[in-house]
């Protein structure tokens, strides 16, 4: 069994606490890996390291960072079918969902980062001003498991880019591919403590990196409710924060619309990952007249699209969910559906056997006032909710915390622009407009705080200064 370590100054180091811990595949229940249980001797050791190595990275400007940079970017290239063998065995994630998404958005994101940036202006001049973007410093790159490699590498090229140095934390249940990321900026040859990997545990090893005196961003990706507690612990140093938390996103119907479209897009967004996406469509509003035609395509659809099995197999759609205890919770959610009048359309139970796997599951009848309505379940769940008016389905949609994400489809393409510009989201997909990766993401409300990708991304990591002359 492999057994990894820290990456450290450009250094593989072992871990003060000289504790490990176990890497699970969810398909099978086997350890296939123990990572270093971290401590805060490695976290300081890690912080010092990006400190020191800040300065220079910083000043040696955009074009020579850029140079170092491309050359992490062919890393990634030659190594993709690595990256998207390390997504199955660790997330669980079925292979054509990690090959054809997981590891393209990486690549593609890096690379319009890349190709835009040599036109981004670092410096510029207003009246006296020379004003001057730099890095902050040491960036806290905190991540989840859901997205293993593309949430690192949201957080890594931008930070990089700006000037900053990082400190990566991953997700305790997905540590391979962060450590696999490390493996190619060794390769790549970026300077020592430029970028740095510690493994443990969110509540000590992610705690103490975010409260470090040393680190003045912390860039979070994963729960409200975490990134809740995080805004606190930034609060006596006055950290900058980049929070990309949860969603429960809709996808609008609108009256007359291709319902083969709709529940096709929806659908494919809780049925790919196992729902274990932020921005997954888990609403999916239809017009009352519409609803029983709505019925007959979704199961329909389910019938031919929703391939349960092992995650190995090109032929699977839908993988376990990434560890028991996150099977339990999605379980615990479709008990609180049943149990608040929701009715079952498909599903709605544990798959039997090894893995940690639960039946793709339609709840119809739901009402937007019911948990599984309001809460996000990160699991194959979705939930069908009528509407009368497209101005209540505006409400509807609205008529939650967050606001990461939605889609509206619609028979006239206009008409469904000016829907989904009343939608209080950070994006918005119309007759399913494709996912450009120069385009911001991030979250209106309680989704979270600035934007990641592109120039966008970039400008969240950089300071301003204006030097009057
Ligand atoms: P999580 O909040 O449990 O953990 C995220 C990371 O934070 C992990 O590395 C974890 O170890 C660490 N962590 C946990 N407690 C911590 C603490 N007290 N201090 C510092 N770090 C701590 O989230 P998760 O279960 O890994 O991921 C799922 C969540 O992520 C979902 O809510 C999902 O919507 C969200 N997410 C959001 C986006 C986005 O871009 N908006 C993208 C992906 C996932």
């Amino acid at each position: 069994m492999k057994i990894y370590q820290n990456y450290i100054n450009g250094e593989w180091v072992d871990s003060a606490s000289g504790e490990f811990s176990d890497v699970i595949n969810p398909a099978t229940e086997e350890v296939i890996a123990q990572v270093t249980s971290s401590n805060e001797a490695d976290v300081d050791a890690a912080v010092e390291a990006a400190n020191a190595a800040f300065p220079e990275w910083n000043e040696m400007g955009i074009e020579a960072r850029k140079l170092h940079l491309e050359r992490l970017y062919d890393k990634m290239v030659e190594y993709q079918q690595e990256i998207a063998n390390t997504i199955v065995e660790e997330l669980g994630a079925s292979r054509t969902f990690s090959e054809k998404a997981h590891v393209p958005l990486s690549v593609n994101e890096m690379r319009a980062t890349l190709d835009d940036i040599s036109d981004f202006k670092f410096i510029d001049q207003i009246d006296n001003a020379i004003i001057q973007k730099e890095g902050f410093g040491v960036v806290a790159c905190i991540t989840p498991w859901n997205y293993p490699f593309n949430q690192i590498q949201r957080k890594v090229t931008p930070a990089l880019v700006a000037g900053n140095t990082v400190v990566v934390k991953p997700a305790s249940d997905t540590p391979i591919s962060a450590i696999l990321y490390a493996k190619l900026a060794d390769e790549a040859g970026l300077p020592k403590g430029v970028f740095n990997v510690v493994t443990g545990s969110g509540g000590t090893v992610g705690d103490y990196l975010a409260g470090h005196k040393d680190v003045p961003l912390i860039s979070f990706t994963g729960s409200t409710e975490v990134g809740r507690g995080l805004y606190e612990k930034a609060s006596p140093t006055i950290k900058k924060m980049i929070l990309e938390l949860g969603g429960k996103s809709v996808m609008l119907g609108l009256p007359g619309a291709d319902k083969f479209k709709a529940v096709k897009q929806a659908a494919d967004t809780v049925l790919n990952n196992q729902g274990q996406t932020c921005a997954a469509l888990t609403r999916l509003l239809v017009p009352e007249s519409e609803y029983d035609e709505y019925l007959e395509v979704i199961k329909d659809y389910y019938a031919n699209n929703a391939a349960v099995g092992s995650p190995d197999s090109h032929d699977t759609k839908v993988g376990p969910m990434v560890s028991k205890r996150q099977m339990e919770t999605v379980l615990e959610y479709i008990e609180k559906g049943k149990a608040e009048g929701a009715e079952l359309l498909i599903g709605g139970n544990a798959i039997e056997g090894t893995g940690y796997y639960v039946e793709p599951t339609v709840f119809v009848d739901v009402t937007n006032d019911m948990t599984i309505a309001q809460e996000e379940i990160f699991g194959p769940v979705l939930s069908v909710i009528k509407y009368k008016t497209v101005e209540e389905a505006i409400d509807i949609a609205n008529d939650t915390p967050f606001g990461l994400s939605g889609a509206v489809t619609g028979p006239d393409r206009n008409e469904a622009i000016k829907v989904a510009k009343k939608i209080r989201t950070g994006n918005v997909y119309v007759n399913q407009g494709a996912r450009s990766p120069r385009a911001p993401f991030g979250g209106y409300k309680e989704s979270g705080l600035g934007r990641e990708n592109g120039l966008y991304g970039v400008e969240d990591y950089l300071e301003i200064k204006a030097i009057m002359a």
